[in-house]
């Protein structure tokens, strides 16, 4: 298996095919590229410009996107239109982000449901897989620009607490936008490449990665053994970063001249203009002891000293998350080999300071922290282009595996590329009541519907008790062993029936039949997501068809003849939409049912909680 995996990442490339390494990231992205001539990592850019594109996506009135500079500009006037932080909604729910939603200036649709979110702008719903498409369109569109050749095959970066199905999501986002996605890694794990850490197969360390940037912290503890990178633990606070710190500049000006925080927010375009200059207070402290300008003529002034007081709070709490980090993994600051920075505002002297005082070492800071982490994606692209051969010997499989979900669409679980041994689960549940067993179906391939793929194996889990649909929590497991052999799992959790199957996914394929698989699932990436789309409408529609009839059957003597009339009517238009082949308009009739039955489900709940807790003593 390990032969022909390798053999499909390099031979089938030409030999000039470039391969990009993308950082992906939550306020900025950018591409890099081994430079053929002089064979080191460079972060692409035209002339005169940065190589950061803002991640920040703009859809004007008449439905056209812009991705980056010209988009952020428009973060201010059209809040509503522009999308920023989109890497924040991958794989999430509603549920998940609910305590957040004030941060977010865009209306991400609450469905009250476990589903995952869609962020609507005027008529049209996006999911974060589309929004980060366009960002990872924009991105190959400027490669295109700058090497003046066409750009299909990215290694692409997330962080190492991303789960499986966040990074099946960058993946298919990366597939929307025409790229090939040869593998997906870890941030952290990109970042020590870019220091040369882990190139070396004999070398054994741990490294602690840290990576504050604008909005986000993460700290990561990661063992290297054989050029293979293990995450040990992660931590981190998702709402930390440089913003922080210029909000907290911000505070402090405008408390020194007496302005409120209502003066403040009444006053958009001073708080702004504010905040533009504590960005650049902020960045000339990095190297100045004192920053002083003139706004609207009245002085602005700020010392290093001021500032250090101003984040030190910020700073400490990122320190406990390194020490948490640390905890976790069951080691201690001095076991720590390499310290790796990453991220614009470990540039802040403060953050180094108190970073290499946590590890009592000096931190490695000699690669630019912005770009550090997509150059170490380079380097992996490279890699798996063939160029280093030493990194080659790991076995990886060559396609897919998955299975079969509702609507007949493939579920990986273990993606195309990764590392063997691997193993990876999930937990799935029933969709009828009282459904006594569930068909696992086993496939291979890159294609998202799996009629499309090929199937491996078929397996019946029967003999589950009798539960409501939903309740049921089954868990497949997939284990491919160092031979290549999958051993897929079902598992009935709260029962503990079990069953198995043995396959070899490689068995009776060629090297010819995996190209071809490979090629067909570019080719038609764009009708798959599609359909992708649609099939998940229609399923997330039918789903709510359901339980909005089951609630109506147990309480609709507790609801009013209008609200019935309502439902019923709203019910029924949700019905037609999904014999149409129009994806957002499923989703609004998805909302419009929610918004009728959201106040009268909350209303029967809480009378439900009332009556249980009558005579109750609290
Ligand atoms: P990133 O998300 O990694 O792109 O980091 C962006 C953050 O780094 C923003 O908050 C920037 O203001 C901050 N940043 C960039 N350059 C500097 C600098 N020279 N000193 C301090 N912070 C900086």
């Amino acid at each position: 298996m390990a032969k022909i995996a390798i053999n499909i990442a390099t031979g089938s490339l030409q030999k000039e095919e470039i391969i990009v390494g993308i950082d992906l990231g939550t306020t900025n992205s950018l591409i890099a590229i081994i430079h053929p001539e002089t064979k080191q990592p460079v972060a692409l850019k035209e002339h005169n410009s940065a190589s950061l594109v803002p991640s920040v996506i703009y859809f004007d009135e008449a439905g056209n996107v812009t991705v980056g500079e010209e988009a952020r500009d428009h973060l201010i006037t059209s809040p509503h239109q522009t999308i920023f932080s989109a890497k924040r909604l991958m794989g999430k729910s509603y549920q998940d982000l609910k305590n957040h939603a004030s941060f977010f200036t865009y209306k991400i649709i609450d469905d009250n449901s476990e589903s995952l979110v869609k962020v609507q702008v005027a008529d049209k719903f996006y999911s974060p897989v589309d929004l980060s498409s366009f960002i990872l369109k924009e991105l190959k569109h400027r490669a295109e620009h700058i090497l003046k050749t066409p750009v299909n095959k990215a290694v692409i970066t997330v962080p190492a607490y991303f789960n499986d199905a966040q990074r099946q999501a960058t993946r298919d986002a990366g597939k929307l936008a025409g790229l090939d996605v040869l593998r997906i890694i870890n941030e952290p794990t990109a970042a020590s490449l870019a220091y040369g850490i882990g190139l070396d197969k004999s070398e054994e360390s741990i490294i602690a990665v840290y990576d504050l940037g604008g909005g986000t912290f993460d700290i990561s503890i990661l063992r290297i053994t054989g050029g293979i990178f293990e995450v040990l633990s992660t931590n981190g606070d998702t709402y930390l970063g440089g913003d922080d710190f210029d909000n907290a500049i911000v505070k402090h000006w405008a408390a020194e001249a007496g302005i409120s925080d209502e003066d403040l927010q009444a006053n958009k375009s001073l708080a702004q203009a504010l905040r533009l200059e504590a960005e650049a207070a902020k960045k000339y402290l990095s190297d100045n002891d004192v920053f002083e300008t003139v706004l609207h003529g009245d002085p602005l002034v700020l010392s290093k000293k001021t500032f250090e007081e101003l984040i030190a709070t910020f700073v400490n709490t990122s320190i406990s998350c390194c020490r948490k980090a640390l905890k976790d993994a069951s080691l201690e600051p001095k076991d720590i080999g390499t310290v790796v920075m990453v991220g614009g505002s470990t540039r802040v002297p403060l953050v180094k300071k108190s970073v290499s005082e946590f590890f009592g070492r000096t931190v490695n800071d000699s690669v630019n922290p912005d770009e550090v982490v997509a150059l170490g994606a380079a380097i992996q692209a490279d890699i798996l282009a063939g160029n280093n051969r030493d990194l080659l010997l790991l076995d990886i499989t060559a396609l897919s595996l998955g299975i079969e979900t509702a609507g007949g669409l493939m579920d990986v679980l273990i993606p195309r590329n990764a590392k063997i041994p691997s193993r990876a689960s999930r937990q799935y549940t029933t969709q009828v009541d009282g459904q006594p067993g569930m068909r696992i179906s086993v496939y291979q391939g890159e294609r998202d519907l799996v009629k499309d793929n090929r199937k491996l194996a078929e397996f019946n889990l029967s003999n589950i008790p009798g539960m409501p649909a939903g309740m049921p929590k089954v868990e497949i497991g997939f284990l491919i062993n160092a031979d290549g052999i999958l051993t897929v799992t079902a598992r009935e959790l709260r029962s503990g029936i079990e069953q198995s199957i043995e396959v070899k996914p490689q068995y009776g394929l060629t090297d010819a039949e995996v190209e071809q698989m490979l090629l067909e699932s570019i080719t038609h990436a764009k009708d798959d997501i599609a359909m992708r789309a649609i099939t998940e409408a229609r399923t997330e529609a039918e789903q709510l068809l359901k339980t909005t009839e089951r609630f109506l059957q147990k309480n609709a003597t507790l609801l009013t003849q209008e609200e019935l009339l309502q439902t019923a009517a709203s019910m029924q238009a949700l019905q037609l939409s999904i014999t149409m082949n129009d994806k957002d308009l499923i989703h609004k009739k998805i909302e419009e049912l929610n918004d009728i039955s959201r106040p009268y489900a909350e209303r029967v709940m809480d009378e439900a909680i009332s009556k249980a807790m009558s005579g109750k003593k609290i």
